[in-house]
């Protein structure tokens, strides 16, 4: 919960995206409310959630919003680009295709948003890397031609959750303050 008399110097809009199932739900509340939801979907109708941190004494309101199912339409409205600061591209490294279709995303956010976002990608469900169809080594590549951050999670186990979010919360205040 926010803290309720804190003075809030900056807001920040980030926004979460990537194909169906690939975790985006689960990251989001991992960050949040470090929480993981085994039976979850409960997310229709939610737009975004917050939580408040402080980076160099600075309190900074990070509003994280969900797509809450538009994707798998691919009917995610340019209103849920809008104003976004930072983007976490979500992909399953179980999943090639959904790594595959990183490209489209990253098109999509760029054509939206500010040419300025700051674009962490994420391969997500990295406790299953017994079913790995995704090497690292393709996504660091990817993300270094294309200008992105990159990080392997665990939305399950909470690995590197907290920090793939923080590295785009400081990149963000760095880049507007
Ligand atoms: P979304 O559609 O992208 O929002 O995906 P969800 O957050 O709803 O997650 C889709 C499915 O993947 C659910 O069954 C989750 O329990 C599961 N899931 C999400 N993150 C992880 C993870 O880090 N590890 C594992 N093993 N499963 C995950």
């Amino acid at each position: 919960d926010d803290d309720n008399q804190q003075k809030i110097d900056y807001m920040y809009k980030i926004i979460v995206i990537g194909d169906s199932a690939v975790g985006k739900t689960q990251t989001l509340s991992r960050f949040v409310k470090n929480e993981f939801c085994f039976d979850s979907k409960s997310t229709i109708g939610v737009e975004f959630q917050t939580r408040t941190i402080t980076i160099n004494d600075k309190v900074i309101k990070a509003q994280i919003w969900d797509t809450a199912g538009q994707e798998r339409y691919r009917a995610v409205t340019s209103a849920y680009y809008r104003g976004a600061l930072g983007a976490m591209l979500v992909y399953d490294i179980t999943k090639r295709q959904s790594f595959d279709n990183i490209a489209r995303w990253v098109d999509e956010i760029l054509t939206h948003a500010d040419k300025s976002i700051v674009i962490m990608l994420i391969g997500n469900k990295a406790d299953l890397s017994d079913r790995r169809e995704v090497p690292t080594e393709d996504a660091v590549e990817y993300a270094q031609q294309k200008g992105l951050f990159f990080s392997e999670t665990s939305a399950l186990k909470g690995d590197n959750v907290e920090s793939a979010f923080f590295k785009v919360l400081e990149e963000i205040y760095g880049v507007v303050s």
